[in-house]
């Protein structure tokens, strides 16, 4: 890893961790999440201990299970030194992704290591003791398929898309979600795994997450993740941490209005962002060019597909050039851009990654984007402004959701705010 995330920080979020150290072995585990192995000497100089006091916390640590010799580092003139890194026995960590319309989720070791993956669609609009339970049998059969008993899962992260406390780990008024209002994740997922620490987050927050400690938003302290799918929403990382605000609902940018005579949203609002540009937006103005006949493509994949269209047929119109397709997608892109460059004004980003599942439409919207925020900016914010698609796909959320508990699995025995 060539950043340190993981430096011993306060933890503000009222979660207390489940594995606590003395502040000496915390040391050790800082170094050891930081770079992954290390040898005993290297751990004399980090610390400055003495070569007997590293041995006895580096002990405690081994006979606590925490920390496991593993093969040898290069010789500096005498024996080879013993290397040693975080325990993988000690457990895994589960990463779910809930979108609107699909789920992802991953088990991974403790040291981040995925081992297990599972996608397949899902419908937000269920109960959630639907769409978790659904979860809790993927967690059940990627654990049987890697030989892992349910006390072995030590921590389950979970991004879903709506506001959330993340204190409490609930959804406050999620508008594509109503069901899920107030219900207690943390709660349902301990009912089946008690062993595991929950926790809850928005899920453009790990989406944030993932591409900085996977993607390319590592080593870039100041950015924003855009997502386009069912809504838009955007992770904030600040000096190098995601900003959730005071409340946890920072960078709910989809239901900023864009046109105050524009259809009704999910929120309740009127001409929101996101009512006018996201997915649904944009297949419900491919589907009216497919009816009156203004696009001859989309009206011939409509009747291809049943009566149905996708935001993907949209993208395949604009690469054969359709005139109206192309429209939709700029009309998308102008909106989400305009949008991006009060963000871009206000916060002064390097790097905004564009991520979700209408980022596949392609780069007609990605072009429409950065004119709307080159033009609308001011010179100084976008002199050094990258603007580009994610590259991690749906990696990203579930990867950020197994960092987000990575983040809070250790933490110091006298004071368990801290963590390592
Ligand atoms: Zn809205």
């Amino acid at each position: 890893m060539s950043k340190d995330y993981s430096a011993v920080t306060s933890n503000k979020s009222g979660l207390i961790a489940p594995i606590l150290v003395d502040s000496a072995e915390a040391e050790i585990m800082r170094a050891l999440r930081r770079q992954g192995r290390i040898s005993r000497s290297e751990i004399t100089s980090i610390t400055g201990w003495s070569k007997a006091k590293a041995s006895q916390e580096i002990r405690s640590l081994v006979n606590k299970g925490l920390l496991v010799e593993v093969g040898e580092g290069v010789s500096q003139g005498g024996r080879k030194p013993g290397l040693l890194r975080i325990n993988t026995q000690l457990g895994y960590i589960v990463g779910i992704d809930i979108g609107a319309i699909n789920l992802q989720i991953a088990m991974a070791d403790v040291t981040g290591l995925v081992v297990q993956q599972r996608s397949e669609p899902t419908d937000v609009h269920l109960r959630p003791e639907s769409v978790l339970g659904r979860c809790s049998e993927l967690i059940t059969e990627m654990a049987i398929a890697q030989g892992v008993t349910p006390a072995q899962i030590l921590g389950i992260g979970v991004g879903v898309p709506g506001p959330v406390d993340f204190a409490q780990g609930v959804l406050v008024a999620p508008p594509l979600m109503p069901k899920w209002e107030n219900f207690r994740i943390r709660g349902f997922f301990k009912e089946t795994f008690p062993s595991a620490f929950v926790v809850v987050d928005n899920d453009v927050n790990i989406m944030a997450l993932g591409e900085q400690r996977a993607g390319d938003g590592a080593n870039v302290d100041h950015f924003i993740f855009i997502k386009i799918g069912t809504g838009i929403g955007a992770g904030i990382i600040s000096n190098g941490k995601i900003h959730r605000g005071s409340d946890g609902s920072a960078g709910d940018i989809g239901h900023i209005c864009v046109d105050k005579k524009g259809p009704l949203c999910t929120c309740g609002n009127i001409g929101c962002l996101e009512a006018m540009a996201a997915g649904p937006a944009i297949v419900s103005k491919a589907m009216e060019v497919a009816q009156n006949g203004t696009s001859p493509i989309l009206s011939k994949m409509l009747k291809l597909n049943g009566g149905v269209l996708q935001a993907e047929d949209v993208n395949t119109a604009c690469r054969e050039g359709d005139q109206a397709a192309l429209d939709i997608i700029r009309d998308s892109g102008q909106m989400i851009g305009d949008v991006l460059a009060g963000l871009v004004n206000f916060f002064n980003p390097s790097h905004i990654f564009i991520g979700g599942r209408i980022a596949n439409v392609g780069n007609h919207l990605l072009v429409a984007i950065r004119r709307a925020v080159l033009q609308r900016s001011l010179p100084l914010a976008t002199a050094h402004l990258s603007i580009k698609f994610s590259r991690m796909g749906p990696d990203a959320g579930v990867k950020g959701a197994i960092a987000l508990v990575l983040d809070h699995l250790f933490a110091i025995k006298d004071n368990p705010h801290l963590v390592i």
